[in-house]
């Protein structure tokens, strides 16, 4: 093998749908798949790769081969198994391969730093150190047995073990890693928690039958739905599985939407484990990120709890996948390489042949009806623990109703009353700022973004006009820019007016805002938590960061300033969103001791969705909302994939699009696959730049499939997809 040139593929960061073919000298043996590599591309740069595999032809001439620059890794840093739950990712998601790999290592690893942690240094042997035979080294003594004591401690050994076997180790261990024999990390210890740990509750029976199917079904794959209304307990299933995985030895990697918003769930978690967690939020600096990832892959770490991305987390021993409040859309990144974490879980537990956990009060439709197919398997806790009831709730008409800053008379009065009791509110609105517009009231301009479709908020503790799409900001005008001489004025509210108008109303009460403004600086959020947690507060306003996993067991009122908000969406899975949004935040309300009582604020009282909030019953809406779907032959009655477009140039996207709709009526696929005509985004121009959408559909998932194989690579070499920026998104899947 010595000698001879290899050729390797090589996945680079592009946008191009391929792999390209480098030639390798010879001299590293253990060039394996998952290997980084520094190799020249094109004209511009050198680039961080990963070796996918080898090839002994290449479509290009042998002397048309470009070399590999530097080898970065003595073993792979993905896994096979890794590699080939990403190289299923990037087809199904049909995004180039070479950016679905970096998009699943951590910063450093894609900028070319060694896979090592700071810590302590750890020699290992290779897989090419394990595969020599003894008699290879019978001239080297030395270099034998460091081989044979490296062989005898599979995690590796320190300076110190090493310098146990001869004082003169130093070099000759050098020897061995030029071989590519022996490898060196830097390993960090693994944090232990100095906390005591909680007391678990006794689970009650529903919470007992979920958790034993959970691990009944430890070692083989299967796919549980864990609806559970809002605190009913759910937290409590998913430690006791996680903790009988860690005793079992293996490690659970647990998803949830947002853990910067949730300092208590992690809290909750480190109390109760007796194992090392590691926590991947987007406060990590690089490094930390890094010594995360490789304590997962290393196995050191035992719980790996973290947001979208951390689904591509390398585990060593993997046992349990947690996917909490599964119908969230932060699952699912937004650009670029569009996958949904919860999606990939589900993949990657059937690929490990592990149990994985959906859990949510209010379960995505496709969840649900995958669980109704009988491809999930659906447990169920429909009553709260310790007691507590659903919260009553109640639709109040603003029609008929005065507000002042928002705020109905009844929605006061219940304020009020929860303030004489010494009980805790929540008003939640998904606003931030003052107002939404800032309107001129002579002629009825209203400040407009100059970059977007879209007018701009008023902000008032900032004295400023703020873009919530794109982040431009503006002076504030005092007179109107239209006619010249109206007073202008703001209309509408956002979080900081309903702040305002309490302040007015309750002089006495302390009222805390939570919001993406009011938690900027960092450390904010999590003293307001505590705060609230510590009865410190008496009215809680905040935006759909108070929506999720809190509980709050003072809060005994939760007003919905503006239920509306989403109400008339164009797109087909707004009615969900907003009845989940609903749900969630209701669920807020009355979770200690104390019953709840939820107000909605609508000017649309006759809405369907009121009918159903009022019954409490996620199944009752999801029955007819399935219903509709079937009817109306959406996901997942059909599949679906969106085509997007933008450029700077007003035009082009549209432009491109229906080139991209000429190319796929060509295609042998496409009588079975409807085309529709494609039209601009609902905000056209966003940040600068003009969007527009094409959206495809298929009775058939594999007939799409096929389809937008053919069709990515026809648009990829398309002139016209050169000058756009464009990318695809596949909806949700049905994995079996
Ligand atoms: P969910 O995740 O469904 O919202 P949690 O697991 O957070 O629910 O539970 C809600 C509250 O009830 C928490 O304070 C939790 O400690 C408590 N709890 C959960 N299960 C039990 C139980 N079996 N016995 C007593 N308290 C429990
Ligand atoms: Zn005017
Ligand atoms: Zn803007």
């Amino acid at each position: 093998m010595h000698g001879t040139p290899h050729i390797v593929q090589v996945a680079v960061p592009t946008p191009l749908h391929r792999c390209f073919d480098y030639l390798s000298a010879g001299q590293h043996p253990a060039l394996q798949p998952g290997v980084r590599v520094r190799v020249p591309f094109g004209r511009r740069r050198e680039v961080v790769g990963v070796v996918v595999g080898a090839t002994a032809q290449s479509t290009l001439a042998h002397e048309r081969l470009k070399r590999i620059s530097q080898v970065l890794d003595s073993e792979p840093v993905l896994s096979d198994a890794m590699l080939a739950l990403l190289s299923w990712a990037a087809d199904y998601y049909h995004h180039p391969i070479g950016e679905v790999l970096h998009t699943a290592l951590p910063a450093l690893l894609r900028r070319g730093r060694a896979a090592a942690v700071a810590g302590p240094a750890v020699w290992r042997l290779t897989a090419a150190g394990r595969a020599v035979k003894k008699e290879a080294l019978t001239r080297a003594p030395l270099q034998r047995r460091l081989l044979e004591a490296l062989a005898a401690a599979p995690d590796g050994m320190t300076a110190v073990a090493l310098a146990t076997v001869s004082h003169r180790w130093s070099s000759a261990i050098k020897v061995l890693q030029a071989k590519g024999w022996v490898s060196v990390q830097r390993q960090a210890p693994p944090p232990v928690s100095g906390q005591s740990l909680d007391q678990a509750p006794a689970l009650n029976p529903a919470q007992q039958k979920a958790a034993a199917a959970i691990t009944a079904g430890f070692g083989a794959y299967q796919c549980c739905l864990l609806h559970g209304v809002t605190g009913s307990g759910k937290t409590e299933v998913y430690l006791h599985a996680i903790e009988q995985a860690v005793a079992a030895g293996r490690q659970a990697l647990v998803l949830v939407p947002e853990i910067g918003l949730t300092p208590q769930l992690v809290q909750r978690f480190k109390r109760r484990i007796r194992a090392p967690i590691a926590v991947l939020h987007s406060g990590l600096s690089d490094q930390e990120r890094l010594d995360a990832w490789l304590r997962a892959r290393a196995g050191t770490a035992a719980v790996v709890l973290g947001t979208r991305s951390a689904v591509f987390t390398p585990l060593k021993h993997p046992g349990l996948i947690v996917v909490d409040e599964e119908h969230d859309t932060s699952y699912k990144q937004q650009d670029g390489f569009r996958y949904s974490a919860r999606d990939v879980a589900v993949m990657r537990a059937s690929r490990e042949g592990i149990p994985v956990v959906l859990g949510s009060a209010t379960p995505s439709l496709e969840s649900l009806n995958n669980a109704r197919q009988g491809a999930y398997r659906l447990l169920e806790l429909p009553e709260r623990t310790g007691g507590a009831g659903m919260p009553s709730v109640a639709v109040l008409d603003m029609r008929r109703l005065a507000p002042v800053d928002g705020l109905s008379h009844p929605l006061r009065m219940a304020i009020a009353e929860r303030l004489d009791k010494g009980e805790q509110s929540l008003l939640f609105l998904n606003r931030r700022g003052f107002a939404p517009v800032w309107m001129c009231h002579k002629c009825g301009w209203v400040a407009p973004c100059r970059r977007c479709d879209a007018k701009l908020t008023f902000h008032h503790r900032r004295r400023k006009l703020l873009c919530h799409h794109c982040g431009a900001e503006s002076k504030l005008l005092e007179r109107c820019p239209a006619c010249g001489d109206g007073d202008l004025h703001p209309l509408g509210e956002g979080t900081e007016r309903v702040e305002a108008a309490l302040a007015r109303l309750f002089p006495r009460a302390r009222v805390v805002r939570i919001d993406r403004d009011s938690t900027r600086r960092k450390g904010a959020l999590d003293e307001k938590l505590k705060r609230v947690y510590g009865g410190e507060a008496d009215i809680l306003v905040g935006t759909q960061m108070l929506s999720k996993g809190h509980d709050f067991p003072n809060v005994t009122l939760v007003g919905v300033v503006n239920a509306d908000h989403g109400l008339y969406s164009v797109d087909f899975r707004s009615g969900e969103r907003l009845f989940q949004q609903l749900v969630q935040v209701s669920g807020r309300a009355g979770r200690g001791d104390k019953p709840g009582r939820v107000l909605l604020q609508t000017y649309h009282p006759d809405n369907p969705v009121f009918a159903a909030l009022l019954h409490q019953d996620y199944r009752e809406f999801a029955d007819f909302a399935l219903e509709e779907r079937r009817q109306t032959h959406y996901p997942p009655f059909s599949h679906l994939a969106m085509l997007r477009a933008e450029s700077p140039q007003p035009g082009n996207a549209l432009k491109f699009l229906h080139r991209a709709r000429d190319l796929g009526g060509k295609q042998a696929d496409a009588g079975s696959v409807e085309i529709m005509e494609p039209v601009p985004s609902p905000m056209e121009r966003r940040a600068g730049r003009y969007r527009a959408q094409l959206l495809v559909q298929s009775r058939q998932r594999g007939v799409l499939q096929r389809f937008l194989s053919g069709w990515m690579a026809l648009l990829t070499e398309s002139k016209e997809g050169k000058k756009v920026r464009w990318s695809l998104d596949v909806d949700p899947i049905d994995m079996y």
